[in-house]
């Protein structure tokens, strides 16, 4: 089954055309600039180097259009018309309550995708805009949403309740939802093939580590607790959002610096995290280079990372009574042995140690786990792409 992979952002629309069947990407690339002089579209092509093609696209509408026909070109193209598209999967951010999976797009569906717009204004929007397009461009095609959120709607009531009054929760669904659900999933699932133990005997720590950065407690296959929040702000420090602080501080700021809400919502979304500690950059290679040279408040940044990423680890496996093995993923997570080796460090007591040389691998699936540890460490590429191409073909052939 040929599955296009949508991510609409509000001025990009990322894409991946997939083989199900043997995991393939037959091209993958991105629309960027939509709405803004000087859009374009970098595409790639399998193996090919990327080439970057100009084209005119005020609104999302005429960009998927234009993707589409990249995806038919005779120069660029790898399909001979959009007739060999089986299907289309939309990465959809968040899902409220109401999505516990994934679902084929229809209607009600689309009513109810809408409800959930007030909970991440940013993403969902533009994330519908891409089905609303889809839906024009290729009628007929059956289409699925995969939340973000959805695996974590396992957590109990304890997990994401905040200690708020109960009426905000009923009356404007203020509790955890957790993020990354697809990555925190799939490499869940990948881990118990390691381990070689039914998902159902396992309990797993994700530590999914980009961008954006999330830990999730997976027992049973089920996802019990998650460091974000109801928003992607939440939990471990991140390239440049603060995480968890001191609630006060909101407000204590937005006084001292005489900021309104779209101001100190700025400085907690775009202007802290490692890069606002750090002065140096939000990039972990910029901040690994730095540290090396001498720099200090890169050091710090970089060990306030690990040490909260360690904690949330050690959280979790008491979360769960125990735990069988760490995980590893995202651009950090697969890549950098300094933040791997710093946030496993000092968990030995509870049989969780990397063995050095083991753990110098970058980008591949690998155990880097110390002999005689009783928890295996691994570090699994995840594939958010590939996982919603998966669930697309699971809800599409069991219509
Ligand atoms: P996003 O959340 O935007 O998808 P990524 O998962 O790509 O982000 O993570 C970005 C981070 O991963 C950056 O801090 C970067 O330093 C790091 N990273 C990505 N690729 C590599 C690599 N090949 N080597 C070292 N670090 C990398």
């Amino acid at each position: 089954m040929i599955v296009l992979v949508i991510n609409a952002g509000s001025s990009s629309i990322k894409y991946q055309l997939l083989d199900v069947h043997t995991a393939q990407v037959l091209a993958k690339g991105g629309a960027e600039r939509i709405g803004i002089e000087g859009s374009l579209i970098k595409h790639q092509r399998r193996a090919e180097e990327a080439v970057k093609i100009l084209a005119r696209m005020p609104d999302h509408r005429t960009a998927i259009k234009e993707v589409l026909a990249v995806l038919t070109s005779e120069d660029h193209g790898v399909i001979a018309n959009m007739g060999e598209i089986d299907a289309v999967g939309h990465r959809v951010v968040h899902g409220g309550e109401k999505f516990s999976s994934s679902a084929i797009i229809t209607a009600e569906v689309k009513q109810a995708i809408r409800a959930c717009f007030r909970m991440a204004p940013l993403h969902n929007p533009p994330n519908m805009t891409g089905i609303e397009a889809c839906e024009e461009a290729i009628p007929g095609v059956p289409q699925v949403a995969v939340f973000d959120t959805a695996f974590h709607q396992t957590m109990p009531g304890r997990a994401y309740m905040y200690a708020l009054p109960y009426e905000l929760y009923e009356k404007h669904g203020i509790r955890r939802y957790g993020f990354h659900g697809t990555s925190h999933r799939f490499v869940g699932q990948r881990a118990a093939q390691m381990l070689g133990k039914p998902i159902g005997e396992t309990k797993i720590v994700t530590c999914h580590l980009g961008n954006g950065s999330s830990v999730a407690a997976i027992d049973g296959g089920r996802s019990v607790d998650t460091s974000m929040g109801m928003t992607p702000l939440a939990g471990i420090c991140m390239g440049t959002r603060c995480g968890d602080i001191d609630p006060a501080l909101v407000t204590m700021i937005m006084d001292r610096e005489g900021l309104d809400m779209k101001g100190v919502d700025d400085l907690m979304n775009k202007k802290s995290g490692v890069a606002g500690v750090s002065g140096v950059s939000s990039d972990f290679r910029d901040l690994d280079e730095a540290m090396e040279q001498g720099n200090e408040r890169a050091k710090l940044a970089l060990e306030m990372f690990t040490y909260q990423c360690r904690k949330l680890i050690a959280a979790y496996a008491a979360a769960m009574g125990g735990v069988d093995a760490v995980v590893f993923t995202a651009g950090i997570g697969e890549n950098n042995p300094y933040v791997r080796q710093g946030a496993t460090e000092g968990l030995a007591f509870m049989g969780i140690a990397v063995d050095p040389e083991k753990n110098r691998v970058k980008g591949k699936e690998a155990d880097i786990s110390a002999e005689g540890a009783t928890v295996r460490v691994f570090t699994i590429p995840t594939n958010e792409e590939l996982a919603i191409a998966i669930e697309t073909e699971r809800l599409v052939s069991a219509r």
